[in-house]
Order: structure tokens, then sequence, then C-alpha cells
């Protein structure tokens, strides 16, 4: 006798369950599958110093690249290309590393993020990501 297919309600149940946490004392610290290695490192990076900040336009800089305004960030630069112009106000948005999420002055975007000078998390993100592995227990040799 065949077996029959599993119907859709029980390959639910079945999915499910093989997707239970397990229950052990083992903290687990959420990652997304999605993630490419450098959001990984960056979750894990204990040495960045993030900082909650209002963004705040910066100065950007125009290049012509292949027939297209190209927009730099002055800050990201040590030298700028011989035919860069400046724009004091251009560089105005910055996109969290670990979502994407936009973070501007703009009305209609999260005006708050947490940066280390350079990359920028948006604060659902630091919450749900950096603040636990921050906290985690340290080793009995802690000062
Ligand atoms: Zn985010």
């Amino acid at each position: 006798m065949k077996r029959p297919k599993p119907t859709d309600l029980e390959k639910i149940i079945i999915t499910k369950f093989q997707y239970l946490p397990d229950m052990s004392d083992e903290i687990i610290y959420p990652i997304e599958e999605w993630w490419m290695d450098d959001q990984k490192e960056l979750v894990e990076d204990n040495l960045r110093n993030w900082v909650k900040k209002t963004f705040k336009n910066v100065q950007g800089f125009w290049i012509q690249k292949d027939g297209y305004k190209v927009l730099g960030k002055v800050s990201d630069h040590e030298d700028l290309p011989p035919d860069a112009v400046l724009d004091n106000n251009a560089w105005d948005h910055e996109h969290c590393d670990l979502c994407h999420e936009t973070i501007s002055e703009h009305e209609s975007y999260q005006h708050e993020g947490y940066t280390d000078g350079k990359d920028w998390i948006c604060i659902e993100c630091f919450d749900k990501y950096i603040a636990p592995r921050r906290n985690r227990p340290k080793g009995a040799a802690s000062s």
C-alpha cells in the first residue's frame, strides 16, 4: 500500500516541529540566514563602538562616471578625484547594514541609528542583534 502524501496542514506541523528551539541552556543569538559574512562579522565584532546618533546630512561629492553623476561620501575617501564637485548636503541618508532600512533626516524615514563613525545600524537591529551580544555573560576571568 502506498503511503499517502502529507496534506498541507501536516506539512506545516512537521516543519514547525523541526524548528522547535532546543531546550538546552545555551543562549542563541539571533542571526539571519540571508546575511553575508561581513554582516555576521559586524554583529559579532565586540570592539566596535556603536553610538546612538540622529542622522545629519554630511558632505558629499559628485563625479561623472560613464555618463552618470555618481555621489560619494567625502569622509569615505582620503583623496577625492580631481573632477569631484563638493556638495555640503549631498550625502542625505545611510542604510542599516543589517536590514537596509533607510536612516535619514527626511521625515518619512527613521532619523536615529547607531553608528561607529563609518557604518550605520537601525535602532531595531541594534536592539535585536547587537545589544544581546554585548550583554552576554563574561567568562570567570572577568575583572
Ligand atoms: Zn536594521
